[in-house]
């Protein structure tokens, strides 16, 4: 993956965890926020630290937040202070700013002045966890729209040892193989005759209905 420059500004658990995990994964990282206390637990796990109001567009200037592609927006609590940062963030021509909301009125005005993309991060992972709980089977989802998503599904037990053509998930459950996963190998075209094993992941992709018929099978 191509390495990137973020800004992160926020560094409470939500803020903290986007900008470390950004950082070990090779790209360049500044963390701002405007407690100094929070700054200097971070120093040695991102690029650069700031401490600085991120409601003051000067302040936003001087530590030179233009040279960034994206910023992160991870203010909590305070709805204010997010939005204002938004607005100045996107009036200083930041190509994507991706912001935290504490609810869809937030999310709402969020994107109104300019967000280019709105995270609910106890919401999505509350959604993920129960998905999880409800079907053991699913290791992960990523839904396409209202309707349709890609989901990893470990291999139903009736299944393994059977090829793709004797499952013929196409025409028995309307679903799409696109990958298997066995271990951390990934074939992302996979032969018709390729004999399914006890471990293996599909991912499928397809309507929600189907998927959830499919999930039902163990
Ligand atoms: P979480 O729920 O993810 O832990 P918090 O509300 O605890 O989020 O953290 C938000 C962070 O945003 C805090 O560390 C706070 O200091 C920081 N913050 C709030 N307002 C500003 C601001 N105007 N400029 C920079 N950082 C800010």
């Amino acid at each position: 993956m191509q390495e990137k420059n973020y800004a992160v500004v926020g560094l409470g658990r939500f803020g903290s965890s986007v900008a470390t995990t950004l950082y070990r994964e090779g790209n360049e990282v500044l963390a701002i926020d405007i407690h100094e206390s929070l700054i200097e637990e971070l120093v040695d796990q991102v690029s650069h630290t700031v401490i600085a109001d991120s409601t003051d567009e000067e302040a936003l200037k001087a530590i030179g937040i233009r040279n960034f592609d994206t910023v992160i927006v991870a203010i909590g609590d305070d709805i204010q202070a997010s939005i204002l940062t938004v607005l100045i963030l996107k009036e200083l021509g930041i190509n994507q700013v991706v912001a935290k909301a504490l609810n869809k009125r937030h999310a709402q005005v969020l994107y109104k002045i300019g967000a280019d993309m709105v995270v609910f991060p106890e919401r999505d992972m509350g959604e993920r966890i129960a998905h999880h709980l409800m079907s053991p089977n699913v290791l992960n989802f990523l839904k396409l729209d209202h309707d349709y998503s890609v989901e990893e599904i470990k291999v139903p037990r009736c299944m393994v040892n059977l090829n793709l053509r004797e499952i013929d998930l196409r025409v028995k459950y309307n679903l799409n193989v696109i990958a298997i996963r066995t271990g951390e190998e990934i074939d992302i075209s996979p032969n018709p005759a390729k004999v399914l094993g006890a471990g293996d992941v599909l991912v499928v992709v397809g309507a929600n209905r189907d998927l959830d018929k499919f999930t039902d099978l163990t």
